[in-house]
């Protein structure tokens, strides 16, 4: 279906960076009918990055988070309206008061929630989570009325960097993970000892490869038992535990929900030629890597995805083309710029391409199959620079399959390309025939 005439609606299901660049995207593209975004939030799309940074140390305010749109985008928004229920089969979603609200192409992009740890009490007003702004400004008014130790739970970014920033604040912090090295997934093992280094030396006391046995509320304090017998007591309590597809209200719906939305290689979900998704809560295959769909939980990627995937609604699904990005993401933690590009967890091997990473500035290579498929700089933004087009160049396409996998594949075998994006002919080879979309419906 092409989406185009001044008589139809696009409705954006998501008012955060996705939604918002997806909607920017609409209009560049032409598209001159009705648009509607739909957010839970109230606010309009903003800087969720400064949430763990600037904005706790009050060097930003919610003020200055608000993001710029780059075109007019003559949209009606909807905030503070969570998205009940959607029917695809009438174009409908399902607004709260029994509103329904007919759509001719659609863009989900709810992103994740966080994560509660199982056990934690979730209610408990030292105990916080951070994904919005809402749960920013309870954790930094609570970082202001207190002057105890902080406990930060997990050992991803969030985490990491909540810890750093808790500390420049003068705080004591324990951070508490249960692998024994921070980011291993995501960077590896080197770099996540070298990670462990940086924060012990900033003076962040590290608990790794354990986990809270116990929650013991106190008077002031938040009690907990850890597995190697440590008892924690903490004034204010941060949960940084990962995050959960936005995908409740899709239950029901038809679209294939398993850690997040499953997508085609164009970013349409798999049974829908009229819905696309974008950001955090896509899971879609990037042809440049293999044919394994996987969530990407990134700035740069929410912006590319949002973009990517307003042209390929309008296009229609036949005529659409894969998206097929390399994966850019930054973090900052104790005045360090770390910067990534590709896929690091992919990697099976490293390699120093520039500098010493390991002792604190350089850039490590990450490889599979021989094949440099990822990138970690630490302080080294031009070097990183110069690699990551050396990666982008060779897009390695994946022999073609019938449909997309929910499980991973078995190893493939890749033939460089000298295009960036992967061909028609493997994209055809992805699209669903009438099999597997009675599959689908009959998976839910
Ligand atoms: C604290 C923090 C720090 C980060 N730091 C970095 C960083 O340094 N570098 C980096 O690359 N990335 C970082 N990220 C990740 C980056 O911000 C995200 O990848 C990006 O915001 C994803 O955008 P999105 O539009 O997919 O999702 P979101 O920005 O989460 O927007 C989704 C929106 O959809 C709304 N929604 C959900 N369900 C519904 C519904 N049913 N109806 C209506 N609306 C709904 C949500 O309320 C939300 O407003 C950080 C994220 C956080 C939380």
């Amino acid at each position: 279906m092409t989406v185009r005439s001044k008589a139809q609606r696009i409705v954006v299901v998501g008012a955060g960076l996705a939604g918002l660049r997806a909607a920017e995207r609409l209009r560049e593209q032409g598209f001159d009918g009705e648009l509607v975004i739909v957010g839970e939030e109230k606010q309009r799309p903003y800087q969720r990055p400064a949430l763990s940074k600037q904005f706790l140390t009050g060097a930003l305010r919610a003020g200055d988070l608000a993001l710029r749109s780059y075109v007019e985008l003559d949209a009606r928004w909807r905030l503070g309206t969570p998205v009940h229920r959607l029917e695809p089969a009438r174009h409908v979603l399902h607004l709260p008061g029994g509103e329904e609200l007919r759509y001719d192409g659609l863009v989900i992009a709810t992103g994740v929630q966080a994560r509660h740890l199982d056990g934690a009490p979730r209610h408990d007003p030292r105990v916080h989570v951070l994904r919005g702004l809402a749960d920013a400004v309870a954790l930094r008014d609570a970082l202001l009325g207190s002057s105890g130790p902080i406990a930060v739970l997990g050992g991803g970014f969030t985490s990491c960097e909540v810890a750093a920033t808790c500390r420049s604040l003068g705080r004591e912090v324990h951070l508490v993970s249960r692998s024994p090295l921070l980011l291993e997934r995501a960077l590896g093992g080197a770099m996540g000892a070298r990670l462990g280094e940086l924060h012990r030396a900033h003076g962040v006391r590290l608990a790794l490869g354990v986990e809270v046995r116990r929650w013991i509320p106190q008077g002031w304090s938040m009690g907990m038992l850890l597995s190697d017998g440590q008892l924690l007591l903490a004034e204010c309590v941060v949960l940084a535990v990962g995050g959960v597809p936005a995908v409740d209200w899709l239950r029901g719906s038809g679209l294939v929900l398993e850690d997040g939305i499953l997508c085609g290689p164009t970013c349409h979900a798999v049974g829908a030629s009229d819905i696309v998704v974008a950001g955090d809560v896509a899971r879609w295959p990037n042809l440049r890597f293999d044919a394994v769909p996987r969530r990407v939980e990134h700035w740069l990627n929410a912006v590319e995805m949002g973009r990517a995937a307003a042209e390929n609604l309008l296009a229609g699904q036949q005529s659409a083309t894969p998206f097929t990005p390399l994966p850019r993401f930054w973090s900052e933690q104790h005045g360090v710029r770390l910067q990534a590009a590709g896929m690091p967890s992919l990697g099976e091997d490293t390699v120093r391409l520039a500098g010493r990473p390991e002792r604190g500035a350089g850039i490590a290579g990450y490889l599979r199959d021989g094949r440099l498929v990822g990138l970690v700089g630490q302080e080294s933004p031009r070097g990183m620079l110069h690699w990551t087009s050396a990666l982008a160049k060779p897009a390695p396409q994946p022999q073609p399959q019938s449909q997309p996998q929910s499980q991973p594949l078995p190893r493939q075998r890749f033939t460089p390309m000298r295009q960036p994006a992967a061909s028609r002919a493997s994209l055809a080879s992805w699209q669903l025939g009438r099999a597997a979309r009675s599959q689908v419906r009959a998976n839910n």
